[in-house]
C-alpha cells in the first residue's frame, strides 16, 4: 500500500539526521559567488571521476582560462586535452569523455550552452542531460542542484549513498540512480534546493569523519539512534 505524501517515516529520519549534522558540524552554506555555471558543473562532472574536488576545480578552471570557451576546448585534440588534464585521476578518459559530451551539446544546441534545461521540468532537464556521453545521475543531479540552476534535485556521491545503504533508508545495493529515485518522494517537503546542497554537503563531512568506507565509527556517530547498521553494532 502506498503511504501518504510526506508519511514516509524515512522523512521524520532525514530531518533529525539534517538538525543532528548542523549540531555537529555547523552550518556548510554554498555561498552565492560559489555557484558555477551549469556548463562549469557539467565539465567539471565528466572530467571528475575518482579525482578530489580541488584538483577538478583547478583542471575545469585552467581549461576554460586557457582555450576562453568550452565550444573552443571541444576543438581541441584529445592529445593535447589529455596533457591539460594531468591533474585528473584518469587523464585519458576524463580528456575523451569531455570532447564527446561538449561535442554532443554543440550538434544538438549549436552551442555549449545549457540555459533551455532551465525551463524544463526537473525529470526532462536531468533525462536530456543523461543521455549525453559521460554524464550520468550525480552528474546530472549537480547540474540542476548545485550550479546557478539552484533546482531541487538531489545530488548523491559515494559517502552520501554508503550512508543512506547503512542506515537502512534506501536498499542495501541501490546504486546512484536508485538511491536517488528512492530519496527525492521522501525528502522533506519544506527543503529548499539550498537545504538540499547543504544536506549532502553535511553528509560528506559525515561520511569522511564517521561513516567511513571502513570501520565505521559507530559509537560516536549522531545518526546512531536512527541507524539500522548502528543500532546492530550496539
Ligand atoms: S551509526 Fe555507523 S553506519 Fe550508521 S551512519 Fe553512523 S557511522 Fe555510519
Amino acid at each position: 500500500m502506498q503511504l501518504p505524501l510526506g508519511s514516509d517515516p524515512r522523512t521524520e529520519i532525514l530531518r533529525r539526521l539534517h538538525a543532528g549534522m548542523i549540531a555537529a558540524f555547523g552550518r556548510i552554506v554554498r555561498p552565492p559567488d560559489k555557484r558555477r555555471s551549469p556548463e562549469w558543473v557539467l565539465a567539471h562532472g565528466v572530467i571528475g571521476a575518482q579525482t578530489k574536488t580541488a584538483a577538478s576545480n583547478a583542471s575545469t578552471d585552467g581549461l576554460l582560462a586557457e582555450y576562453g570557451s568550452w565550444e573552443a576546448v571541444a576543438q581541441v585534440s584529445l592529445e593535447e586535452l589529455e596533457a591539460r588534464l594531468q591533474r585528473q585521476t584518469f587523464p585519458s578518459v576524463a580528456a575523451k569523455r569531455l570532447k564527446d559530451c561538449l561535442q554532443a551539446i554543440i550538434a544538438e544546441r549549436g552551442a555549449v550552452d545549457l540555459r533551455h534545461l532551465g525551463n524544463l521540468p526537473l525529470e526532462d532537464a536531468m533525462a536530456w542531460l543523461e543521455q549525453l556521453p559521460g554524464v550520468a545521475r550525480k552528474n546530472s543531479a549537480g547540474v540542476m542542484n548545485a550550479s546557478t540552476f539552484k533546482r531541487k534535485a538531489m545530488v548523491i556521491d559515494g559517502h552520501h549513498r554508503r550512508i543512506m545503504q547503512r542506515m537502512g533508508i534506501v536498499p542495501a545495493k541501490a546504486d546512484t540512480a536508485k538511491t536517488y529515485d528512492t530519496l527525492m518522494p521522501i525528502l522533506p517537503h519544506e527543503w529548499s534546493a539550498e537545504d538540499m546542497d547543504e544536506h549532502h554537503l553535511l553528509l560528506k563531512k559525515l561520511g569522511q569523519t564517521h561513516c567511513r568506507p571502513r570501520a565505521p565509527d559507530c559509537a560516536n556517530c549522531l545518526a546512531r539512534q536512527d541507524c539500522e547498521t548502528g543500532k546492530r553494532s550496539a
